[in-house]
């Protein structure tokens, strides 16, 4: 369309189960693939040596991954299955000793998203601590949170003002759902930067997958499509500045529903 100038979209993959073989296969082979243009963005969930999983495996898997594409960091705080923390922890320990663990294995995340949406302000000020692009706020509330559960909503990018310094936030704005009802529908999706997510257990489904890649294919005939690492140096300079209150959503983070 001459004269207007397209939307940005990125896609990023919370990688939950880099240490089996079929969704490892099958989130290689899509990754490598970059439907539509998509560079995914692959945010990894550290290997849980607590619940037996394998240091070795997973950082030969994340090297491959880091190569082809932004690298993240996605953290469970109680175990691979059970994504949100307990009442109790210290969120913030978490994100800082597993960043080291990244760092002293010659990784270089660049991005983080709290596993279960699940944030608060000591996790964003760790964030900017680890100079880490935050993508753990949403456009919408999930749907699935219980009532006062913490998450932190945003509709396009800003700096959000923490106790340790700004963080960059890019929000997620839209499932895989939403990806492949948007590819079916002529207009464009509102949001400044379309940010959509998956899981790479989705891919295990093949009809989810096959709808995925015709989707991002036309999507990226439509989009701006990137990475998240050239979007978040694109509008770091024009992104406002928030108090994280304004952000926080959930009893737990002092802010509204
Ligand atoms: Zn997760």
């Amino acid at each position: 369309m001459p004269g207007t100038a397209k939307p940005y979209a990125v896609l990023s993959c919370h990688v939950e189960r880099i240490l089996d073989d079929r969704v490892w296969h099958a989130y290689l082979e899509l990754v490598r693939r970059r439907p539509g243009g998509f560079v995914v963005a692959s945010l990894v969930r550290p290997a849980d040596a607590a619940h037996g999983e394998s240091e070795r495996v997973w950082l030969e898997r994340a090297r491959l991954l880091a190569a082809e594409g932004p690298f993240g960091h996605h953290t469970h705080w109680t175990s691979p299955d059970h994504a949100r923390p307990a009442d109790d922890e210290d969120t913030a320990a978490r994100v800082l000793r597993e960043g080291a663990w990244l760092r002293g294995h010659g990784l270089e995340p660049t991005v983080f998203c709290g596993g279960g949406w699940y944030t608060d302000a000591s996790v964003a000020g760790a964030c900017a601590l680890l100079g880490y692009v935050d993508c753990t706020p949403r456009m919408a509330r999930p749907t699935y949170l219980p009532e006062g559960a913490p998450w932190a909503q945003l509709g396009a990018p800003a700096r959000v003002e923490t106790a340790h310094g700004d963080v960059l936030a890019i929000p997620t704005t839209r499932s895989l759902g939403d990806l492949v009802r948007a590819a079916a529908r002529p207009s464009r999706l509102p949001e400044p930067v379309v940010h959509g997510y998956l899981h790479d257990t989705d891919l295990l489904d093949a009809r989810r997958r096959r709808a995925l890649v015709v989707a991002l294919t036309a999507l990226g005939r439509r989009y701006a499509v990137g990475e998240i690492d050239g979007c978040a140096a694109r509008v770091a300079e024009s992104a406002v500045r928030v108090p994280w209150q304004a952000v926080a959503r959930g009893r737990a983070s002092g802010g509204e529903e």
